[in-house]
Order: structure tokens, then C-alpha cells, then sequence
């Protein structure tokens, strides 16, 4: 089985120095309840400008947010991934969406004494925005984050943690509702999130795994009220249909999230002995889990990572 193909795609049509003007069409939680944290999602009306129809699945595109640092710069760019499947959120690719956390935490520094509430700007701008306002946007980016050109021909692990779900939901959206028909290849999605409300696009994800027998929905709550904490790499441990999914050579590996998630998965394929079909191990590097989180291996081209 040959490697993936990758799509082409288009890169930087707006660079972060000229951002181009969005609007916000929409905006709602995507939680499965209420939480001590908080994730929206929300649709950006790119119509008119060079994003428009020029994104995939997996990309992820920038925000600027207004205003000036405390230094007196203008705000960097922001990147979100892309949370729609490449025809957009409205079919035509006009619309396209992301899932952003308010990023909200006690002020972290050396000062013991200084711990006031510190919000990270662009997150808190665009979840705190009404319908109409406008988004200064750029991108798309990145171009290995995809969905290979044929489809059918590979079955997919997506592995998540927190809102590394978005590009997940546009890529689930893309494979399973796309106008020519739904893939028939296997998918399996892994949801790993602090609490149970924490889960997002659930009743998207059960709705889809109830309506194709071909999707599988997995979740890993890390801190339960009650019972065993489990991380999302568990999931792919404990799961043989999963693992024999991966032993598989048509399967590609997604993971996306926070860093470090991939440690324990990339352990699982080193004891079961399909890590060459994913990692691009050295061969002076001694086969050892330890090497693994030293990060002396690197994605493979079935394994696509994208961690922040
Ligand atoms: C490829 C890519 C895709 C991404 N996709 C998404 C996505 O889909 N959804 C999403 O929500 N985010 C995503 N992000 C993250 C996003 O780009 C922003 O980094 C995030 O929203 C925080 O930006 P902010 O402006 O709100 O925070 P900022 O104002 O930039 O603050 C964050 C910074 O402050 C520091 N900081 C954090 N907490 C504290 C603290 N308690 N005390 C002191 N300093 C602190 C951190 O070091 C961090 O550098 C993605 C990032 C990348 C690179």
C-alpha cells in the first residue's frame, strides 16, 4: 500500500501583516454542559476575501485581534483549526468555523505575590464578540494535516484532546456526509477531555456513530467525579478493535491537541510492532519507550500530528 496522497493546497493568500476582514455569523457552545472551562464554537463569514473556498479540513487559518500589547505592539496573529469540512459551514465554502477555549487561568509568574486573573486575548475577543462583528483573518496554513485525496482508500484513527477536536469535526463531517456519499472505510474518533461537560460536539458525534455503523465515537474523561481517571491514549490501548485497526496497513493516524499526547500512543505501537508503518525511527536509535519521549522519532507519513 503506498503512502498517502496528499492534496494540494493553497497556503498564506493572507498574511498575517494584512489580515482581511470576516464576520462573525454564529456563535455557541459546543459543551456538553456547564464547566469551569469554556469552548465556543463559532462561524466566520469569509466570503469576498481570498479564504474563500480556498481551505481544507485540517488547515488552520489566523485571527487577529485588535488592540495593542502592553508594550504597545499590535496583537500577534492567533491560529485556529479549521473546524468544517472544506466545503465550509455553508456548502460553498463562503462560512468556515473553529472551536475556541477561552484561555483563563490565575496570573502564573516567579512573584508569588502577583496571581490576578490573566485572559488570553484573542480567545476572549472572539468568544466574547456579537453576530456581525468583524474578524481580522488570515491563512489558510499548514499542508500535511489532511485528508488524503482518496478517501476510501484508508481507515483513520483520530485521536483528540480538548479542542484539538476541531479539525476532527470537520474531517468526520467531510468523510461521512460529503455530497458524492459517505466513506465506507473504518473511523474511529478518541475524545479525551478533563470532565464529563467538558465533551464537545457530542451529540454531533453519537448522532453520526448511531447513523453509520462504520464510525466509532470513543471519550476518556481524565478527571471523573467518580471512578478511574482515563487518558485518551488509553483508549487506543485498551480498544482491539482499534489496535488491529492500526496493525492495518491502509490506516492513517491523526492525533491532535495538547503536547505530549502522543506518548503513549506512539508506546502502544512499539510493543505491538507496527511502529515503522507510523515513525520514522533512526536506526541508531535504540527501539526504546524512553526514545519515544525524548522525541528522537518523528511522524511517519501515516501519522499526522498537530500539537499545541
Ligand atoms: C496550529 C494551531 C492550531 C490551534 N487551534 C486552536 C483551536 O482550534 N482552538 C483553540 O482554542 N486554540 C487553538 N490554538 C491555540 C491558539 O492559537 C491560541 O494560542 C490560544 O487561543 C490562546 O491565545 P490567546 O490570545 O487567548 O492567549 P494569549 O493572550 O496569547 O495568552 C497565552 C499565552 O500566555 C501564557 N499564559 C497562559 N496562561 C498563563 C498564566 N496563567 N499566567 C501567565 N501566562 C500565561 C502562555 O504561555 C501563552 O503563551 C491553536 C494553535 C496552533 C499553533
Amino acid at each position: 500500500m503506498p503512502d498517502p496522497t496528499l492534496p494540494d493546497v493553497q497556503m498564506n493568500l493572507v498574511r498575517p501583516k494584512e489580515p482581511v476582514i470576516g464576520r462573525l455569523v454564529g456563535s455557541e457552545s459546543c459543551m456538553k454542559g456547564r464547566s469551569a472551562s469554556f469552548v465556543r464554537h463559532v462561524d466566520i463569514d469569509v466570503s469576498g476575501t481570498p479564504l474563500e473556498g480556498n481551505f481544507r479540513a485540517g488547515q488552520a487559518f489566523g485571527v487577529v485581534p485588535p488592540g495593542c500589547t502592553a508594550q504597545g505592539k499590535p496583537h500577534s496573529v492567533r491560529l485556529y483549526s479549521i473546524a468544517s469540512p472544506s466545503w465550509g459551514e455553508d456548502g460553498e465554502g463562503k462560512v468556515l468555523s473553529t472551536t475556541v477555549k477561552r484561555v483563563i487561568d490565575e496570573r502564573d509568574t516567579d512573584d508569588a505575590q502577583v496571581h490576578d486573573l490573566f485572559l488570553g486575548v484573542c480567545s476572549n475577543w472572539l468568544c466574547d464578540i456579537a453576530l456581525d462583528a468583524e474578524v481580522p483573518v488570515t491563512g489558510p496554513s499548514g499542508k500535511r494535516f489532511l485528508l488524503p485525496e482518496r478517501p476510501n482508500d484508508h481507515n483513520y484513527v483520530f485521536v483528540a484532546t480538548g479542542t484539538g477536536i476541531a479539525p476532527f469535526r470537520g474531517m468526520v463531517k467531510e468523510l461521512l456526509e460529503h455530497p458524492d456519499g459517505p466513506c465506507t472505510s473504518q473511523i474511529h474518533l478518541a475524545l479525551g477531555v478533563p470532565y464529563g461537560t467538558d465533551l464537545m460536539y457530542d451529540d454531533l458525534f453519537t448522532t453520526l456513530a448511531q447513523s453509520h455503523d462504520n464510525f466509532h465515537y470513543h471519550t476518556a474523561i481524565s478527571r471523573p467525579e467518580t471512578g478511574k481517571r482515563r487518558y485518551v491514549d488509553r483508549v487506543i490501548v485498551e480498544s482491539e478493535a482499534i489496535t488491529a485497526l492500526l496493525a492495518n496497513e491502509r490506516t492513517l493516524l491523526y492525533i491532535c491537541g495538547l503536547k505530549g499526547m502522543e506518548d503513549g500512543i506512539y508506546r502502544h505501537l512499539l510493543e505491538q510492532g507496527i511502529v515503522d508503518q507510523y515513525l520514522n525511527w533512526p536506526d541508531d536509535i535504540p527501539r526504546e519507550p524512553s526514545n519515544v519521549s525524548e522525541r528522537k522519532v518523528r511522524a511517519g507519513a501515516r501519522c499526522m500530528v498537530e500539537v499545541y
